[in-house]
């Protein structure tokens, strides 16, 4: 696992050893966890490696900058320096297998206080194993005791490090109850996500997941797994979502660069429905395909 350490990282304006890219005790990336970040796909295709949606993680690196206030790096950074960065990154370190990328902006101003703006910015890269984080044959949630925290505390929309103390807390709060992972509720009691994932319903032939107004991240493959759906002909629905319809839902899956696309065997304790996963294993299939071959109807996100 610590194999990934032979790996350079990008930081600041430079490639260096994973031991020296360090940033201060006293930055505010590390007093109060501000950092924005992403996580993409590097895979191996027919025709050499391939990021997946890069444009779209960069997009969403740039929207979290900008609801926390990290001016600087949306000043400091475009779309095709960072990619001319990543594939640095990933030819320096020649790369040949599938791997993630983690990017992260780090405001690392030493002692500004607590404030966000006009302060220095580092970006970071690192490559690290393609590991999911539940077990992708199938696994098993609990809806969590800690709620997701709303757009009017700490935006889940923003993907940034602080608010990750809260998937911390419901994701050990599952492991330690001997579930894989948890469901969070929003503060009005509807499923929101899970502690890195989001989350899709199947009834009745229909594929459902809750609606951006429920204290989610916008996941990325979120996007990717509604427009698979509608090329496959499959009706979707963006709503709100009750705690029960997981109990009484035909299939249940996760979906996030990490989480891949898993089916979901058990809700607290309640068998998620036959155990039959037609839908789910149709959109796994074609979310393979998509993120692999270099011949599918998504090759503009490679
Ligand atoms: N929700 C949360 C809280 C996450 O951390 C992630 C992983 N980035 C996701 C959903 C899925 O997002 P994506 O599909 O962009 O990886």
């Amino acid at each position: 696992m610590s194999e990934f350490k032979k790996y350079k990282v990008f930081i600041g304006d430079k490639f260096v050893d994973f031991a020296d890219a360090n940033l201060s005790v006293a930055s505010s990336a590390v007093l109060y966890g501000l950092s924005v970040y992403t996580v993409f796909p590097v895979n191996k295709t027919e025709k050499g490696l391939a990021a997946f949606r890069l444009k779209d993680h960069f997009k969403r690196l740039q929207e979290s900058s900008h609801i926390i206030g990290i001016d600087k790096f949306n000043d400091q950074w475009t779309y095709e320096e960072f990619t001319k960065k990543v594939k640095e990154l990933i030819e320096l370190n020649n790369v040949e297998e599938d791997v993630f990328i983690r990017a992260s902006v780090h405001v690392d101003e030493i002692l500004p206080g607590t404030r966000s703006r006009n302060l220095s910015t580092v970006l970071s890269m690192f490559i690290y194993p393609n590991t999911s984080i539940v077990p992708r044959d199938g696994c098993r949630l609990k809806t969590s005791l800690w709620r997701r925290v709303p757009d009017t505390s700490i935006p889940a929309r923003a993907k940034v490090n602080g608010a990750y103390v809260n998937s911390v807390l419901a994701k050990q709060d599952a492991i330690d109850s001997g579930y894989d992972d948890c469901i969070f509720l929003d503060h009005n009691g509807h499923v929101s996500e899970s502690s890195a994932a989001n989350v899709f319903i199947v009834r009745n032939s229909t594929l459902i997941t809750p609606d951006k107004s429920s204290d989610l991240l916008e996941g990325i493959n979120r996007k990717t797994v509604l427009e698979i759906a509608r090329n496959l002909g499959i009706k979707v629905e963006k709503r709100l979502v009750d705690l029960t319809e997981l109990y009484v839902a035909d299939e249940v899956f996760l979906c996030g660069t990490s989480a891949y696309i898993s089916p979901v065997f058990e809700v607290d304790s309640r068998k998620v429905g036959t155990g039959e996963h037609r839908i789910t294993t149709k959109i796994q299939e074609a979310y393979l395909e998509a993120t692999h071959s270099s011949d599918s109807k998504f090759l503009e996100y490679l």
